[in-house]
């Protein structure tokens, strides 16, 4: 049996977080093991468990997710660049199975990831 997500842990405040950003649809959160100077998850309420199980219906979330990724990005002044990235099952480095944008910036960032 699967319970919540750790992600639905944070939303409920189960689990402590450090919070940067929240509204009706998502939170934003710093990764508790920042691989860049800014490291945040922004993670929709509803528990989609990742982008390849997404339903049409998801569409206004997904697209919310990318305005508020722009305007913390804006926020937190990584006009040099930032990136996002989603990890989606085991080849894609998906470690939590609820949905989250990785915002990464403030260093110069690689290409390709390993
Ligand atoms: P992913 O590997 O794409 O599924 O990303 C999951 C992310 O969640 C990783 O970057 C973890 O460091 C991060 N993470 C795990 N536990 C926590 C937590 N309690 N608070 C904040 N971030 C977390």
């Amino acid at each position: 049996m699967s319970g919540p997500t750790l992600f639905e842990k944070i939303i409920a405040g189960e689990i402590p977080a450090q919070k940067e950003y929240e509204d009706e649809l998502c939170i934003a959160v710093h990764d508790i093991n920042p691989q860049a100077p800014v490291h945040l998850l922004i993670i929709p309420r509803k528990p989609i468990p990742r982008v390849g199980d997404a339903l049409d219906e998801d569409q206004d979330t997904l697209g919310h997710l990318l305005i508020v990724a722009r305007n913390l990005a804006k926020s937190l002044e990584l006009e040099s660049g930032f990136r996002v990235v989603i990890n989606n099952g085991p080849d894609g480095g998906e470690t939590v199975p609820h949905l989250h944008i990785h915002l990464l910036g403030g260093r110069p960032l690689e290409w390709p990831p390993g």
